[in-house]
């Protein structure tokens, strides 16, 4: 059998090792956390890293129950991961919790749930983030890490990667590892609550573009197969439904995020993300709106699903950034072609290993124009 660049620790999957779900279910995480300090010892702290918009909510961190020895960091989302803030923040929780923490809790959208995978893991692998950028580089467990989400889509809660871009490299790329997966997850519907809804449906249809791309790859398995297609199945009730963001859809959503980042745990995604990672390097755009504008620009590698979204986008009457790539400079198209084929395992999947005759220079370029 000849070797292919697919081959990787996806072969033997990993999931969270447990979870609660529903509404209020974040009333749980207390318990999960005490079992953790009951096993670290009564000197070990907790961590707990929270989207920066709970600022404004001290109710709800009220709920995490902190001990006043605890460790605080609220993370601003104004730029996604890079590895230069991932070693900031790592040096910065080494030196506050002194030991090993008995547990890290990330609260919040897809940034922090990967800035929490990612510290976990150079705690106890030391180096530096980039370091370990690629597959399988990850040589020993991280400290135990519990995900809460408050924003659904991307599925960082269940893969086993956490994305970060290396500025000076221009690489945007995750630990993937089976060290990178959550211990546990409490997945409460009613924290959804206050996502603005542009960004409830950018980060939303990355659970549908992470499945459509991962149906549509050669690289599969029929358990992935199968959370892929339920998850297609949930973001269909939500996004075709009048109200994507009613109780019912936030819960069904929240799910869907879940087995979404399964599915693309035990497989690859497409040419949307590689397209998407372009407008994010180059062009500093975020992973879930460069999502969408990608799929709004790939309809040929994809019709059904880019016909499909754009009943979703009108339905929800969800609009779209437009003109992102007007006016750049041929300098920056090169940049977003090195950027887009440099992703040579999910172009693989989904083209063969021969893609570049089909993404060549001048139509990688013809497609970011037309963005
Ligand atoms: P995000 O975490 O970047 O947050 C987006 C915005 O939503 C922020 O302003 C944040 O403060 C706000 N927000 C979060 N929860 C909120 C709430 N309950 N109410 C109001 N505002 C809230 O968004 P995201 O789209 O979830 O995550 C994107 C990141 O996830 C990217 O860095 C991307 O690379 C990464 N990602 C990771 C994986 C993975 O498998 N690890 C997969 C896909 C994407
Ligand atoms: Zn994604």
């Amino acid at each position: 059998m000849t070797a292919s660049i697919l081959d990787t620790g996806i072969k033997v999957v990993r999931n969270v090792s447990g979870f609660t779900v529903g509404r209020g279910s974040l009333d749980r995480l207390p318990e999960f956390v005490a079992a953790r300090r009951a096993v670290a010892g009564a000197n070990a702290k907790v961590v707990y890293l929270v989207d920066g918009f709970f600022r404004g909510h001290p109710d709800i961190v009220a709920r995490l129950q902190p001990q006043s020895t605890d460790v605080v960091r609220f993370v601003d989302v104004v730029d996604e991961p890079t590895t230069d803030g991932i070693d900031a923040m790592t040096d910065d929780i080494r030196k506050a919790a002194g030991s090993l923490p008995a547990t890290i809790v990330g609260f919040g959208g897809g940034t922090t749930m990967d800035t929490a995978k990612a510290v976990a893991n150079l705690l106890t692998n030391h180096g530096k983030a980039a370091d370990y950028q690629g597959w399988d580089l990850v040589k020993v467990p991280g400290v135990h890490k519990i995900a809460v989400p408050t924003l659904s889509g991307t599925g960082a809660e269940a893969t086993r990667t956490c994305v970060m871009t290396n500025t000076k490299t221009g690489l945007k790329l995750g630990m993937n590892s089976d060290y990178t997966v959550y211990d546990q997850m409490v997945l409460d519907p009613d924290l959804t609550a206050t996502v603005p809804r542009n960004q409830y449906f950018y980060t939303g249809m990355d659970a549908y573009i992470h499945c459509i791309e991962a149906l549509a790859g050669s690289y599969r398995n029929a358990v992935g197969d199968a959370y892929s297609r339920e998850t297609v199945n949930l973001c269909r009730q939500v996004f075709l439904a009048d109200d994507m963001m009613s109780d019912e859809a936030r819960e069904r959503l929240m799910v869907a995020s879940y087995l979404g980042g399964c599915a693309i745990a035990t497989s690859y995604v497409g040419v949307v993300h590689p397209f998407s990672a372009g407008l994010s390097v180059v062009l500093g755009l975020h992973h879930c709106v460069a999502n969408c504008i990608a799929l709004n620009a790939l309809a040929e590698f994809y019709p059904a699903e880019h016909a499909e979204f754009r009943t979703m986008l009108a339905k929800q009457n969800v609009s779209l950034p437009s003109g992102v790539c007007a006016g750049l400079t041929d300098e920056q198209f090169a940049r977003l072609v090195a950027a887009t084929v440099v992703h040579a395992k999910p172009l693989t999947n989904a083209l063969g290993p021969d893609f570049r005759t089909v993404l060549t220079d001048a139509k990688v370029i013809e497609i970011f124009r037309r963005m």
